[in-house]
């Protein structure tokens, strides 16, 4: 099999560290955090927890989450990188720029109205076919897009949700372990 010409990264979870940034507007907001389904969709989770997607976005605080230790480094090796994420795309790409890192493509929720994300959309804006990706990320609906059109799929297990739930499948232990499945 050719090596990806792309990796489409998930962000929250996967390249960042983010759960507590993403769990404490809802604390803010009253509701709790131990119904947040991690890795859903801004809007959907927002509707269904019964707040506001502008009053969550709003305080969401795009400054405290870091990249995972590697992750940088990771990146840096990558000639072809992009993001999938099912985040809002204004706290994306306020983080994005404080980072200072520039995927080639960055899909938000916005960009599968709201619901969620799908690789079938970047495949086309990319111009690539499937078996030219390689998805990485943390979650069940990471997973299902990357089996929604048959690319390849490493679980970042350097996430500790990942880390202690086993998986079925690729598991890279650390970003730069996601090098070993590119060739
Ligand atoms: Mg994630």
């Amino acid at each position: 099999m050719q090596p990806p010409e792309i990796v489409i990264f998930d962000f929250d979870g996967t390249l960042i560290d983010s759960d507590e940034a993403l769990l404490a507007p809802i604390d803010l907001l009253g509701a709790s955090r131990s119904d947040v389904v991690m890795g859903s969709a801004v809007a959907q989770e927002c509707e269904r927890l019964g707040i506001s997607l502008d009053d969550y976005v709003d305080a969401y605080d795009t400054e405290v989450s870091m990249p995972f230790p590697g992750a940088a480094e990771l990146l840096g090796e990558l000639d072809r990188w992009a993001i999938c994420s099912n985040k809002h795309p204004a706290s994306a790409s306020t983080e994005l720029d404080r980072l200072g890192w520039q995927p080639e493509l960055v899909m938000c929720a916005d960009a599968f109205d709201w619901g969620h994300k799908s690789l079938v959309p970047m495949l086309e804006r990319l111009g690539l076919d499937a078996d030219q990706v390689m998805l990485v990320g943390d979650s069940g609906g990471d997973l299902r897009c990357a089996e929604e059109v048959g690319c390849r799929f490493v679980w970042a297990g350097w996430n500790e949700r990942v880390r202690t739930h086993p998986h079925s499948g690729v598991v890279a232990n650390t970003p730069l372990e996601v090098l070993n499945y590119l060739n």
